[in-house]
């Protein structure tokens, strides 16, 4: 029999009766960083869900490979058993589906007992897909033999304020969708049977576009879209704009971006995209010089660090509040003038009074202060909204503030940028010596944050801490003297 997963109906029903089962290994390795970080913040949803159902006189079904058969056992034992309580984890299966219930609830009615199933998800709203997933569940439980009184999804209330002191009462909330899921069950048999056809049969020809994705991105997008793996020196998904429109070119045999006629093509963007990736050489216009030269001294290039955790870990914080931890800032008072000043405490305590005081100092009275897009100008707004006795001076240092994107994708575009103008897509162009590549430790942002929470983890060892620093402070530094040598490039253009 053919195992199916509630993941593997999913997705194959996302791609329209398209599911693959040969999984290439490499493609998967390149997603393993920010998926790991990702997983270690959903867990910890996870245990606060275990806490607010009655963790202490619950169980919890532990699984790992090789061990369902227990695993199943367990909720079975459990759910039979004369003493009911909730269980974390329930795993039950029918027809060959799989579903892991996240807390499921005895609910005692005159000597009978049903069940409540609530899936905790770390959300801040239930989204259509999670409807979905509620349906399989409910048909799972029903099926197994197991009476349902209600199926709810919990997530998170983004309004909550974390009081301090483990409190979370209040961090998720429930909505009861008993009656969209009995709407759907009579489909859940019919999708399993469609996802069955499409695990067991040839490669179902489906067009690739939106659905590869949205709602999430389908772990075959290498293997289904033109990519530099198959060979195409650019692929078509780097003209940029909606999945849809790229996937019809796809369908038409359109692989590499030079490949689609300009005749085609009626959005700006993409036009010059095109234009470019055809010429093979970058393109710099005036206005870059321009713009650099009209920049006085000392200039200040900044860059935060920040985390936005589901589950606040400080009083008076909201979940998902994105919350500074870091900055980086080199300072060029001359041409070749250049000094460098960091903020950076892995004391475990909310660093951000500190580490705004700190900038406030760092970045003196004049001169721009100079970001690549705007998301340092919505930090230091937070930070003035979480300190107003500090509001003036950090609202004195946002005047200051000039985004280097705009005129980054206004006047530069290099073929290689692949319809991106972040900067981790441009720096290689510029600065082949300077490529995110080519950082031992963190690599990217939501590592940063990962690495950061690990660091002020009380159970991270010191030496692990001390490794976390350097990659920290390397990695932010990293940020701006790519701002610097970007600037660079400009003023040194013709
Ligand atoms: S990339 Fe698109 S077409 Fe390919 S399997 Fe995924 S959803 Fe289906």
């Amino acid at each position: 029999m053919t195992r199916l997963s509630k993941s593997r109906i999913m997705s194959s029903l996302q791609c329209h009766k398209r599911v693959h089962l040969e999984i290439n290994q490499p493609y998967l390795a390149r997603y393993s960083r920010s998926t790991e970080a990702a997983f270690a913040l959903g867990h910890e949803v996870g245990d606060i869900a275990v806490q607010l159902y009655g963790g202490d006189s619950g169980s919890f079904i532990a699984y790992s490979r090789g061990s369902l058969k227990r695993a199943m056992n367990q909720t079975q034992e459990l759910m039979t058993s004369l003493f009911r309580t909730p269980i974390f984890e329930a795993t039950l299966q029918h027809d060959g589906v799989l579903v892991r219930e996240d807390v499921l609830l005895p609910v005692e009615d005159d000597g009978h007992v049903s069940w409540r199933i609530v899936e905790v998800k770390a959300s801040t709203k239930v989204k259509p897909e999670h409807v979905h997933d509620c349906a399989v569940q409910a048909w799972v439980h029903l099926e197994s033999g197991h009476p349902l009184t209600s199926i709810s999804l919990a997530h998170i209330d983004n309004q909550f304020v974390y009081p301090g002191g483990g409190d979370y009462d209040g961090l998720l909330v429930e909505e009861d969708l008993t009656e969209q899921v009995l709407d759907l069950l009579p489909a859940v048999p019919v999708w399993v049977e469609e996802a069955r056809d499409a695990a067991s049969g040839p490669l179902p020809k489906v067009p690739v576009g939106q659905q590869c994705t949205s709602p999430y991105e389908c772990p075959f997008l290498h293997f289904c879209w033109p990519s530099k793996e198959d060979g195409t020196e650019y692929p078509i998904i780097g003209l940029g704009g909606g999945r849809k429109k790229l996937g019809v070119w796809v369908m038409d045999g359109y692989r590499d971006i030079r490949d689609v006629p300009a005749a085609e093509i009626t959005a700006e963007t993409q036009l010059r995209i095109h234009r470019v990736t055809i010429d093979g050489a970058p393109e710099l216009l005036p206005g870059a010089r321009d713009f650099a030269d009209s920049l006085a001294y000392p200039r200040f290039y900044l860059d935060f660090e920040t985390i936005g955790p589901p589950v606040p870990i400080w009083p008076g914080t909201r979940p998902y509040q994105v919350l500074p931890i870091q900055w980086s800032v080199h300072i060029e008072r001359a041409p070749d003038d250049m000094e460098h000043a960091e903020f950076l405490d892995l004391s475990g305590e909310p660093p951000m009074r500190d580490l705004a005081e700190a900038m406030i100092e760092a970045l003196e009275n004049d001169g721009p202060v100079l970001m690549y897009t705007s998301y340092e100008r919505n930090v230091i707004r937070g930070l003035a909204g979480m300190f107003p006795d500090l509001a003036g001076a950090l609202q004195a240092i946002e005047a200051r503030l000039v985004d280097l994107h705009p005129p980054t994708k206004a006047y530069y575009y290099h073929p290689d940028m692949m319809g991106s103008w972040s900067i981790k897509a441009v720096l290689p162009t510029i600065a082949a010596d300077m490529d995110y590549a080519g950082l031992d430790g963190i690599q990217e942002g939501t590592e940063a944050s990962a690495a950061y929470l690990e660091a002020i983890d009380p159970k991270t060892p010191a030496e692990r801490k001390k490794v976390i620093r350097r990659d920290l402070l390397t990695y932010c530094k990293h940020d701006t003297e790519a701002m610097v040598r970007l600037l660079r490039f400009f003023s040194d253009s013709a």
